[in-house]
């Protein structure tokens, strides 16, 4: 059978993730990996997480293993609101302002589904993180790309932007600022509070909603903690969008939003029809983990190592490819990423070729953009790689970078 005539309209817009073909072509062992975004399994807490598993398995399966409410865990999310209160000073929650989904990445999706439109307008970064593209372009909006800066989104060129739409009458259809508001995937940049505020003071103006995505926050290593934009704006304008994936478990699926309970409700109905609800099993073990530990404690020498290994990383930086002209990279403050920026004229596409031949890999920039890519940048992940490796992936690279400029 044919099955290209069937296929509608939105799945024909899809392209196959580029990560992860560029990814599976490199799973030899000698290869150095600058490319997974992901944690090191290492750092799972394994055997306390098998232990509560066991025990809301053996006695709490009457919830744990049945059909949970669209909204979440009543358990989960009466343990987040305390989170938010302790961590992020963030006060006068209550279970109608917060939703589970399963990641952030359905969190993304909900967002998509719930505000966008074709004629929609949005506003993401340049470069974007993948899943919230792949998620927003499902309905297939208009973006309005923001450059981003070492201190985040550029906001003097978004109020350009805003100003142009609000001249031509199409302001009402500006729906949100899309940001991950600290080290940014890919970029690992971080918005700053003179940022957030200015951010805050649009979004008044031009009447929009913020979706401040914050998976990486509570791994800063160093730097002063920004207060969220959510804090800043006691929740009236900002979806939050929080996740698990990287301070306990990817593996668990558990994303949280935090909105106005009017947005709330409405992405309820959203979620509905996408999956009734998020795992009841990895929800409840995720609320007795972090009813019985604390989640920041235990985070705290995973943090502490990828502190360990970003310090290495800049130091092979610096050491490899500080002479070349023209090349610069983001030093984070907290995360996963830095985000290198080759001299004019290259295209990491094809230096990827070079690269592997010399058993080093990372992502190349272009597959981070909405728009028109800047091909001469990369994201490269420091937080899987060994220390050793850290310093001989960065020698690969110049080596490669070498031949590139000498083709
Ligand atoms: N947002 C950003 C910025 C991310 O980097 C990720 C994970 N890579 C997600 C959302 C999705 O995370 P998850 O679905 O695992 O919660």
């Amino acid at each position: 059978m044919k099955f290209e005539n069937k296929y509608s309209e939105t799945v024909k817009r899809i392209k196959s993730n580029l990560i992860r073909e560029l990814l599976k072509t490199a799973g030899d062992k000698d290869i150095i990996s600058f490319g997974g975004g992901i944690p090191d399994p290492e750092t799972f807490p394994i055997k306390k997480m098998s232990e509560i598993a066991n025990e809301v398995i053996m006695n709490e399966y009457r919830v744990s293993l049945q059909y949970g409410s669209t909204e979440g865990d009543p358990e989960l999310i009466k343990q987040y609101i305390r989170l938010m209160e302790e961590y992020e000073g963030i006060h006068g929650l209550t279970e109608e302002n917060l939703m589970v989904t399963t990641g952030s990445q359905q969190a993304l999706f909900i967002v998509g589904t719930v505000f966008l439109d074709e004629d929609s307008y949005c506003a993401v970064s340049k470069p974007i993180y993948l899943g919230a593209g792949s998620a927003f372009n499902q309905r297939n909006p208009k973006y309005i790309s923001i450059p981003l800066e070492k201190d985040g989104m550029n906001i003097d060129y978004l109020e350009n932007e805003l100003k142009k739409l609000d001249e031509n009458g199409e302001i009402d259809k500006f729906k949100f600022v899309y940001t991950v508001s600290n080290f940014h995937n890919p970029a690992g940049t971080t918005l700053s509070l003179e940022k957030r505020k200015r951010l805050i003071e649009l979004a008044e103006k031009y009447d929009f909603i913020i979706i401040e995505d914050d998976p990486y926050g509570a791994l800063r290593f160093e730097g002063e903690k920004q207060p969220s934009i959510f804090k800043l704006n006691n929740g009236e304008r900002v979806v939050l969008l929080n996740t698990f994936s990287k301070v306990l478990s990817p593996g668990l699926r558990i994303g949280v939003i935090v909105a106005n309970k009017e947005l709330i409700r409405k992405m309820v109905l959203a979620k509905q029809g996408m999956d009734l609800c998020s795992s009841t099993l990895t929800q409840r073990i995720a609320a007795r983990f972090i009813e019985k530990y604390d989640l920041f404690e235990e985070i705290k020498p995973t943090i502490e190592l990828y502190r360990a290994k970003k310090d290495k990383f800049m130091e092979a930086l610096e050491k490899y490819l500080g002479d070349i002209e023209g090349v610069d990279w983001i030093r984070p403050e907290g995360g996963l990423f830095s985000w290198i920026t080759l001299p004019e004229g290259f295209d990491t596409m094809e230096l990827f070729e070079i690269a592997k031949r010399k058993k080093v890999i990372y992502i190349p920039g272009e597959t981070f953009y909405v728009d028109e890519p800047e091909r001469n940048t990369m994201r490269v992940s420091f937080c899987l790689p060994s220390f050793e490796e850290l310093d001989e992936g960065v020698k690969r690279l110049r080596e490669a970078i070498d031949e590139y400029a000498k083709e």
